[in-house]
């Protein structure tokens, strides 16, 4: 088996990353367990393969146990929105960047978790099973040498640490969130718009984001999954990306970023706003000159698109 280089390019990173579920060469759909190959062919050029592929590398930069997303990935042409206040709007268009709050710091206070507290138990006993499982057999070529207590003691030891870092990870995920939507939605003027009259929609694509910035590999986007946390848990891996069902009007996408360093509140990703920016619209509520302001900023921004008004001023008839 080839020496691993660790040699990671952009382009083998965003390789994978775009394609992370099958084998470039055969298509072969990967499975949880499998082995993913990222490296370069013959002429230097990014791969990610699967085992019966791998003898086409030339280098292999690293292998990866295949482990499926823990979200689903929206379609390019998913329509995201974003509503904010109006101070908002002009933050993002003089910072030309996202912010990505921490996660410790959202209202949620579910945000992250994996359960409901009084249901810790249950999910504590299948763990500690778990770690006494893997403990006592270990990979081919080992031998599980420990007594009974040792191996509870280390059970209960692991069981600890995912407790820590569970709580730990918070400190370190941070997550910028956008409503899944063909339409513009009422209540979501009201919902995320301390000041209706001065509110602000914009309208982009799950394109339109990734891309606006840069195609960054290490910015994971896709579907919050709603679940029922009196009968369900999110997995070690899934809790940034489950949210109970009484966040279910949401539809949310988020991107999702780790840092470990940032010890800030949040973080401000450089966004090419061009690229972002697909319609401008302007609350329901909002008065004629609030228009008229909102297209003076587009203008002094250099942002080209001419604000809409609501869509849900549309006059009816009988
Ligand atoms: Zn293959």
């Amino acid at each position: 088996m080839q020496e691993m280089t660790h040699r990671l390019t952009m382009d083998l990173r965003r390789l994978s990353f775009e394609n992370h579920d099958s084998c470039l060469s055969c298509g072969h759909a990967f499975q949880e367990g499998d082995t993913s190959h990222l490296g370069y062919g013959e002429n230097n050029e990014p791969l990610y393969v699967c085992d019966s592929c791998s003898s086409s590398l030339k280098e292999t930069a690293i292998r990866h146990y295949y482990i499926p997303r823990p979200y689903e990935t929206p379609d390019q042409e998913t329509k995201l929105w974003r509503y904010m206040d109006f101070t908002k709007y002009v933050s993002l268009l003089s910072s030309k960047a996202i912010y990505f709050t921490r996660t410790d710091c959202f209202e949620d206070l579910f945000e992250g978790a994996k359960g409901i507290r009084k249901n810790k138990e249950r999910w504590d006993s299948y763990y500690l099973e778990f770690f006494k499982n893997a403990i006592m057999n270990p990979p081919e070529g080992y031998v599980c040498e420990l007594s009974e207590q040792e191996i509870e003691k280390d059970a209960q030891r692991l069981l600890k640490e995912m407790e820590v870092n569970g709580e730990d990870h918070k400190k370190r995920t941070f997550v910028n969130c956008w409503h899944e939507n063909e339409h513009e939605s009422e209540a979501m003027w009201r919902l995320y718009s301390s000041y209706l009259a001065n509110a602000v929609a914009i309208r982009t694509s799950y394109k339109g984001l990734y891309e606006s910035l840069g195609r960054n590999p290490s910015v994971n986007i896709g579907r919050v999954e709603y679940i029922d946390l009196n009968k369900n848990y999110a997995g070690p891996n899934d809790a940034f990306w489950r949210k109970r069902k009484s966040f279910e009007h949401e539809r949310e996408i988020r991107a999702l970023l780790t840092d470990l360093k940032c010890k800030e509140k949040g973080k401000l990703i450089p966004c090419d706003l061009d690229l972002l920016i697909e319609d401008v619209f302007v609350s329901p509520h909002a008065p004629e000159w609030f228009i008229h302001l909102i297209n003076d900023i587009n203008v002094k921004y250099s942002i080209k698109i001419k604000v809409s008004k609501s869509q849900l001023l549309e006059k009816p008839f009988f």
